[in-house]
C-alpha cells in the first residue's frame, strides 16, 4: 500500500490525491482520502479503482477542504483478499472523545487476530476485516491525554510491519515500526509539511525531500515545526531489500540510494554471478527492466526491447485472483517477434514466486522463433511468504518452496535458469560484504525463511517456520 499526508497548504487534499497518483503502484484496488477544515470538519471520501479516475473532478475534491489531509492506495494483503468491501478502504477514521483522528497504513501487523480477538472481547466492533483497524481501537480504549499519546500506546501493542500516517484536527503524524520494514519520508511543501512512503510523491507536489522518517520514530507534525518522539524499544533497522528489487518505484531514492541504481547494480551483479552466452538482453518489462540494462552493461551483450508492454495495464501481481492473474500475462505483454526471431535471447525479471508469469512469456518467446531462452532473475527464490506488507501466495503456491533450482528450470522449460545470489543481492544494495549471517541488515524473509519479527498469527494458524 501507500501513505501520503499534508499539513499546512491550502487545498492539502489536492497534493494528497497527486501523491496518491505517484504511488499508484504501491496499490491499485482503492483509494481513499482524509481532509480538515476548521468549517467542515473532517471530510472522508473513499473509491474503488485508480486515483486519477476519482480523486481528480472538482465534484470530488470540493468535498475535501482544508489544509490537512491524508491518503491511502490499498491493495489487499490482510483481511478479505480479493473482495475489498468499500469497509475495507483507508484512511480509517475515530471519532475520539478528545476529537477525531483519521490513520493511514501501509504494512501487515502480524499478532492482528490476536488482538482484534481480545478487542471484540471487550466489546469493540469493527466495520471492515483489515488487519489495519486494531489501531483505531487500541486508541479509542487507550487512556493518553493526547491522541499522539493514544496512537503510541495503541503502537506499542502491534507487532509486524507499520508505516502509519495519520491526522487529528490540527497534526499530521508520522511512524514507523521499530525495525522500519516499510518506507515513510519526510517533506517541506512551502510553508507546510509532507509525509509520503516514497520520495516519488514529492517530486510530483514539488516538495523537497527533508529525510526518510527513521525505524521506530515517531513524528509529530503541526504548522510550527516537527517534533520527534521513540516510543519504541530500539531495534537493528530490517527495511524490506524487496521494496529495493521491485516494490518502490525505480525514481525514488530508500535509504539514500536510487532505486534505479540498485537495480541497475543487481543487474551487474548478476551477469558476474550467471554469465551465459548470448545474442540479446531482454527486460521483463517493466519491473525487470533496470536490472537488464545492468546485465547488458557487465557481459557488453547488447540490450533490446524484446518484450513490449502495454502501458494500459496494471502491475500484475496487484490483481487479487489467479484466473485475472493468468489472463494478465498476455494482456499486458507481447513479443517484438522481428527482432526475436532465431536469437539467444536472456530475460531478466525481478522475481518468480508461482511462476505463471516467467511459463507465459517463455511460450511467447519461443512462438515467435527464438532459438534459446535464458532466465536471469533479480531476487534470489523466493520460497516464503512474506507477512509484513507484500502479497505472496502460501507457501505452496511458491515455486522455489517446492523445486529445486533445476526442477524450476525444467517446469518452466528454458533453457537455463539462475537467480542473484542473496549474498550479490546485499552487495548490490550498498554492503560490499553482503549478507551478515549474525546480524542481517534488511529483512530478506521471502528468500531466507529469516522472519525478523515472528509471524504470531500465521504460526496460530498452523504455519510452520
Ligand atoms: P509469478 O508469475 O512468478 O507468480 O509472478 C512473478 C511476477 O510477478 C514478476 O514478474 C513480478 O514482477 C511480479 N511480482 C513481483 N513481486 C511479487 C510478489 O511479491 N508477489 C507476487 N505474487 N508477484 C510479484
Ligand atoms: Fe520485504 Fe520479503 Fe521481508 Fe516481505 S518478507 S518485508 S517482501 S523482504
Ligand atoms: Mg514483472
Amino acid at each position: 500500500c501507500g501513505v501520503f499526508g499534508v499539513i499546512g497548504t491550502s487545498d492539502a487534499a489536492n497534493f494528497v490525491a497527486l501523491g496518491l497518483h505517484a504511488l499508484q503502484h504501491r496499490g491499485q484496488e482503492a483509494g481513499g482520502i482524509v481532509s480538515y477544515d476548521a468549517e467542515a470538519g473532517f471530510q472522508q471520501a473513499r473509491r474503488f479503482g485508480y486515483v486519477r479516475d476519482n480523486f481528480t473532478s472538482h465534484k470530488v475534491m470540493e468535498t475535501l477542504p482544508g489544509d490537512l489531509s491524508i491518503g491511502h492506495v490499498r491493495y489487499s494483503t490482510a483481511g478479505n483478499k480479493g473482495q475489498t468491501a468499500i469497509r475495507d478502504v483507508q484512511p480509517f477514521y475515530g471519532d475520539f472523545s478528545l476529537g477525531g483522528a483519521a490513520i493511514a497504513h501501509n504494512g501487515n501487523i502480524t499478532n492482528a487476530l490476536a488482538l482484534r480477538k481480545e478487542l471484540v472481547e471487550r466489546g469493540s466492533i469493527f466495520q471492515s476485516s483489515s488487519d489495519s483497524e486494531c489501531i483505531i481501537h487500541l486508541m479509542a480504549r487507550s487512556m493518553g491525554r493526547t491522541i499522539p499519546d493514544r496512537m503510541e500506546e495503541a503502537l506499542r501493542k502491534v507487532e509486524g510491519a507499520f508505516s502509519v500516517v495519520a491526522m487529528t484536527r490540527t497534526k499530521l503524524i508520522g511512524v514507523r515500526d521499530p525495525l522500519g520494514v516499510r518506507p515513510l519520508v519526510l517533506g517541506k511543501v512551502g510553508d507546510g509539511y509532507a509525509l509520503s512512503s516514497e520520495t516519488c510523491a514529492l517530486d510530483i507536489i514539488g516538495a523537497e525531500f527533508v529525510r526518510e522518517i527513521e525505524p521506530g520514530e515517531m513524528v509529530v507534525i503541526t504548522k510550527d515545526g516537527v517534533a520527534s518522539h521513540y516510543p519504541f524499544r530500539p531495534a537493528k533497522s530490517r527495511f524490506c531489500i524487496f521494496e529495493h528489487v521491485y516494490f518502490s518505484r525505480p525514481d525514488s531514492i530508500l535509504g539514500g540510494r536510487s532505486v534505479y541504481e540498485t537495480r541497475e547494480n543487481i543487474g551487474r551483479e548478476l551477469a558476474k554471478e550467471n554469465p551465459v552466452e548470448a545474442d540479446l538482453v531482454c527486460p521483463v518489462p517493466d519491473s525487470g527492466t533496470p536490472a537488464a540494462i545492468g546485465y547488458s552493461l557487465e557481459s557488453g551483450i547488447p540490450y533490446a526491447m524484446g518484450i513490449i508492454r502495454n502501458q494500459y495495464m496494471g502491475r500484475t501481481f496487484i490483481e487479487p485472483t489467479e484466473q485475472i492473474r493468468n489472463m494478465g500475462v498476455r494482456l499486458k505483454l507481447n513479443v517484438n517477434r522481428a527482432l526475436i526471431k532465431g536469437k539467444r535471447v536472456i530475460l531478466v525479471d525481478d522475481s518468480v514466486v508461482r511462476g505463471t508469469t516467467s511459463r507465459k512469456i517463455k511460450e511467447m518467446i519461443l512462438d515467435a522463433g527464438a532459438a534459446e531462452v535464458h532466465f536471469r532473475i533479480a531476487s534470489p527464490p523466493t520460497a516464503w511468504p512474506c507477512f509484513y506488507g507484500v502479497d505472496t501466495p502460501q507457501r505452496e503456491k511458491l515455486l522455489a518452496a517446492t523445486m529445486s533450482e533445476d526442477e524450476m528450470r525444467d517446469h518452466l522449460g528454458v533453457d537455463s535458469l539462475k537467480f542473484i545470489s542473496l549474498d550479490g543481492l546485499y552487495r548490490a544494495v550498498g554492503q560490499a560484504n553482503g549478507r551478515d549471517p549474525k546480524s542481517p541488515q534488511y529483512c530478506d524473509a521471502c528468500f531466507s525463511g529469516d522472519y525478523p519479527v515472528k509471524p504470531s498469527d500465521q504460526i496460530n494458524q498452523g504455519f510452520e517456520l
